[in-house]
């Protein structure tokens, strides 16, 4: 509990109102029970042996085999993995995929934190940089000075969605989408895009600390080029080096071995009830639930006015006469946790994930207590 929580009004949810789970959080975010029971049972035989042996490297292969099916790649995609999460993968992408320069939507503090990544890179020119405020979206500018087009398929920090599409020019260009709080929720059309990354502490429900990601032919051919030019590139973030290791179903050096048996489990869970568009369905049902509510309530207001752009994955409300952040407080001390806006947006909001693992019904509860707080506060 904060150092606050006494200044948090003593609010009781009666229990028939509260979620079955009270995991809101958008990363690291909830990890379904039967996932966590999954690794308890296989634990044995699992936690603490070599990941240089066949029952480790068999649950990468599930996992890069599982993401390739989930995501419906096309013939040629690759699936790699590394350490480090998106935010080393960032770095990654500087060193072994960027030639010259790249460009940058920027609409949020994760896409601006890639942007900035690239910016302090001395080997490369500096990044075309094109914002919007955040809340909206801005369109890629086609621009035949740039090898790389760097877009979000999700703003974590905004609850702002994008399509993917692949810019017209340059030909040769590779598109490569920050997709962690994306990949496994929302549709996309993989042709569209060269590299497809994430980590899976957030729709793939496990735990942080590894990069995943689809990558085209076209990448692959980029990665070994720069790999063999004369660039000094760090062994551990090299993605010629994952390119190789993956390909064993390995990474470089060790894995967090949890991590990649939860994502094994959501990936097969998602594709064993019917694959992305089941997963992008229930999203949908779910995220429809709060921006309805929201457009239902005085004191709430969906924060992305585009509703073409409104994220299925990361709902952002904004409240008007309710301080956010009390509501956030007493949710969090009935069990329902982390539903806190993104804590440098300084908005008066509350923050969902609606990612699959997260029940809809779940959500819908959300909203009685919600409303059950709202209403004992004025
Ligand atoms: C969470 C997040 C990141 C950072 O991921 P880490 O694994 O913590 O490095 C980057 N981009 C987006 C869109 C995110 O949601």
């Amino acid at each position: 509990m904060g150092e606050n929580s006494s200044s948090v009004p003593d609010i009781t949810i009666p229990k028939d109102l509260l979620p079955s789970d009270g995991r809101f959080g958008c990363g690291p975010s909830k990890v379904r029970p039967e996932a966590v029971r999954a690794l308890a049972e296989e634990a044995p035989h699992y936690m603490g042996t070599s990941h240089r042996q066949a029952t480790v490297r068999f649950t990468v292969g599930a996992l890069r085999n599982g993401v390739s099916e989930l995501l419906r790649l096309p013939d040629g995609y690759e699936v790699i993995l590394g350490n480090g999460g998106t935010t080393v993968f960032w770095d990654a992408l500087c060193f072994g995929l960027i030639e010259r320069r790249s460009e940058h939507l920027s609409f949020g503090e994760f896409s601006a934190k890639f942007a900035q990544c690239a910016k302090d890179a001395p080997w490369l020119e500096d990044p075309l940089v094109v914002e919007a405020p955040y809340g909206s979206r801005p369109e890629p500018v086609e621009d035949d000075g740039v090898d790389v087009y760097a877009l979000c398929h999700n703003e974590t920090s905004t609850g702002v969605m994008c399509e993917l599409r692949r810019p017209p020019s340059p030909a040769d260009a590779l598109v490569a989408v920050d997709a962690t709080s994306a990949a496994g929720g929302i549709l996309f059309d993989p042709s569209e895009v060269d590299v497809y990354y994430f980590a899976p502490q957030k729709v793939l429900a496990s735990d942080g600390g590894l990069w995943i990601a689809a990558v085209s032919p076209a990448a692959v051919e980029r990665i070994e080029r720069i790999s063999t030019s004369g660039r000094h590139i760090p062994a551990s973030i090299s993605l010629s080096v994952a390119l190789e290791n993956s390909r064993k179903d390995q990474t470089y050096n060790t894995p967090a071995l949890a991590t990649i048996f939860l994502a094994v489990q959501q990936v097969e869970w998602i594709n064993s009830n019917g694959g992305l568009p089941w997963a992008d369905a229930r999203c949908e049902t779910s995220s429809s639930i709060l921006y309805r509510w929201a457009s239902q309530r005085d004191f709430a207001r969906p924060f992305v006015k585009d509703e073409s752009a409104r994220s299925k994955v990361v709902v952002t409300i904004d409240f008007e006469g309710v301080d956010a952040s009390t509501v956030s407080a007493v949710l969090r001390r009935n069990g329902i946790v982390d539903t806190e806006a993104y804590r440098k947006l300084g908005r008066n909001q509350i923050r969902i994930a609606t990612f699959p693992a997260i029940e809809p019904a779940d959500v819908e509860a959300l909203t009685a207590c919600i409303d059950h707080v709202v209403e004992r506060l004025a």
